[in-house]
């Protein structure tokens, strides 16, 4: 119960301004196409997502604007594919159900630098730990002696075996004996920790490229999953190196950190359309367990509660 009902308090907490305006819009002039429109750009959705809500609001056959607003909404929070087959299917309770299970065994964890990418690897550990599962991590991030520090301290306070390679070392070289070692023990789930100084954008790239290369030939079978750790206070800016990160190293997931915070929920519209990836969890705090699996559905019932 206690556990339910602090999600329920982390998720309106997050919600932030996107639940704020489009309430106040809701309860002032629930007629007014004009309000919700401006309501949602001010809360961070974005033009392009908000003409589609205003036109998939428009043609709904909902009883009243707001539950049709909340399904629109929610179809603007998962990706392409998902969003045609809700659109076409409607809401499946196992469909729509977050899958956040990782695909293989290892888990690449990219993003820039302070975004709360160290932590977020240690939420995860958590989270799986919990749920059974064995976990070991790689501190990756080589170039700064203090990341691999931190996944350490981490590492022991959990209890999760941590790979560390030599300060300066080749990040890739710590990758390789990481996801060797988790096959060899037969662990479940390795998380990779990266680099993310943007001051050498090109060699961060490469050096991801490389760090992923080296995963899957340690690792075949199973392709690695990257997730990529976004900041939700950087907004805009934080998506525009996103589609960077993406364009050198696939995504096959997003976190998206600190909206606990000041951040507006709606920019989790524009990462997910703009990147066309899913959400796999956001981040609601600094301990280990503030970190949520994302699920539209609930995310939205939670902005209107
Ligand atoms: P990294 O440089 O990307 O590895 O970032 P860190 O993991 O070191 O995190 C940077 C700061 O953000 C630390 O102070 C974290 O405690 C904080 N942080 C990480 N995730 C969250 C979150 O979801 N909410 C809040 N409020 N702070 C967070």
């Amino acid at each position: 119960r206690d556990g339910l009902s602090k999600t329920r308090k982390q998720i309106n907490d997050t919600a932030g301004n996107l639940g704020q305006d489009l309430r106040n819009t809701l309860t002032n002039r629930l007629d007014s196409i004009e309000d919700l429109e401006y309501a949602l750009i001010a809360a961070d959705v974005g033009r392009a997502a908000t003409e589609e809500i205003l036109e998939d609001v428009r043609a709904s056959n909902k009883p009243n604007l707001q539950e049709a607003l909340m399904e629109a909404l929610t179809l603007q929070l998962e990706p392409d594919a998902r969003r045609a087959q809700f659109r076409k299917l409607g809401f499946a309770p196992d469909a729509r159900r977050a899958v956040v299970d990782p695909r293989g065994h290892v888990v690449m964890v990219i993003g820039v630098n302070g975004v709360g990418k160290t932590t977020t690897i240690a939420k995860l550990g958590q989270y799986y730990m919990e749920r059974g599962r064995s976990v070991m991590f790689a501190a990756g991030d080589t170039f700064r002696a203090a990341a691999g520090a931190q996944l350490g301290v981490w590492g022991e306070r959990l209890g999760v075996p941590v790979v560390q390679g030599p300060e300066g070392g080749d990040p890739a070289a710590v990758a390789f004996d990481a996801a060797t070692a988790r096959a060899s023990r037969g662990t479940d789930l390795l998380f990779v920790d990266t680099a993310g100084r943007l001051h050498t954008k090109h060699n961060l790239m490469e050096e991801l490229k490389k760090v992923r290369r080296v995963i899957d030939k340690a690792d075949p079978g199973e392709p690695s999953e990257v997730w990529l750790v976004l900041d939700a206070v950087t907004g805009q800016n934080g998506l525009a190196q996103a589609k960077k990160f993406h364009e050198a190293t696939p995504l096959t997931g997003v976190i998206v950190t600190k909206l606990d915070g000041t951040a507006k929920g709606g920019i989790l519209v524009p990462i997910v359309r703009e990147l066309g990836v899913p959400i796999k969890f956001i981040g609601v705090g600094e301990r280990a367990d503030d970190l949520q699996p994302f699920d539209s559905q609930d995310f939205v019932r939670a902005l209107f509660d």
